[in-house]
């Protein structure tokens, strides 16, 4: 299937991968049920994404908001997570503003290649190298979480921590493959950094979406 995306451009409909009730594994909000809407593409390729299903937006028809709020609000979560794919692709003033009518709460997941659109309750950001945040969403995140694949990375997070502002929390994130041998490794950077804080993606352990 090829998606004419013209009908992407004002944010009435979003290629939806999927959405579900969860529990949120990582970051600040850990361990709170939330339900989750997975918005298709991203450029960005991070060659370790586990998200890669949600590159390609062609392959998701666009869904008007109106039907992904329904199917968020007809569950008990007062927590919504947009996440991708790079949901910053995409206007999200019309979902975040429906969610927000119903009561909702919303976190956004995003990497920050794009410029910041929505109006959200918490912004992890999340940034890459490869294609580094734009705009102004370094003072607007409220926790900057950074994937170590390898230790240099290290080096990256740092370089990202001076961007943001006072208020934001810090958060390592152990990359899935290579946790068993990076998790020593942040245990003592973050000991002699205690300005920093180590996230697990604890629904990989908990074996839940
Ligand atoms: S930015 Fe996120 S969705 Fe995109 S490639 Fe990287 S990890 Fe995957």
């Amino acid at each position: 299937m090829h998606v004419n995306l013209s009908i992407l451009e004002n944010g009435q409909f979003l290629p939806l991968v999927e959405d579900f009730y969860t529990i949120q594994g990582e970051g600040f909000h850990a361990g709170k049920a939330a339900y989750f809407i997975r918005l298709g593409g991203c450029d960005v390729g991070c060659f370790w994404c586990d998200a890669k299903e949600s590159w390609n937006q062609h392959l998701y028809p666009p869904v008007p908001v109106e039907d992904i709020v329904a199917r968020a609000v007809s569950h008990p979560a007062k927590s919504i997570v947009i996440t991708g794919g790079e949901p910053l692709l995409y206007p999200l003033e019309p979902l975040c503003n429906l969610l927000h009518q119903n009561g909702l709460e919303i976190f956004l997941e995003t990497s920050g290649a794009y410029p910041l659109s929505g109006n959200f309750d918490w912004i992890c950001l999340s940034p890459k190298k490869q294609h580094p945040p734009v705009g102004n969403i370094y003072q607007k995140a409220s926790e900057l979480k950074v994937i170590i694949h390898e230790l240099s990375d290290l080096e990256w997070a740092e370089e990202n921590r001076h961007k943001v502002s006072s208020r934001c929390l810090l958060y390592l994130q152990p990359e899935w493959s290579r946790s068993a041998q990076i998790i020593p490794d942040l245990v003592d950077f973050v000991k002699k950094s205690p300005i920093w804080n180590i996230s697990l993606q604890t629904h990989k352990y908990m074996q839940i979406p």
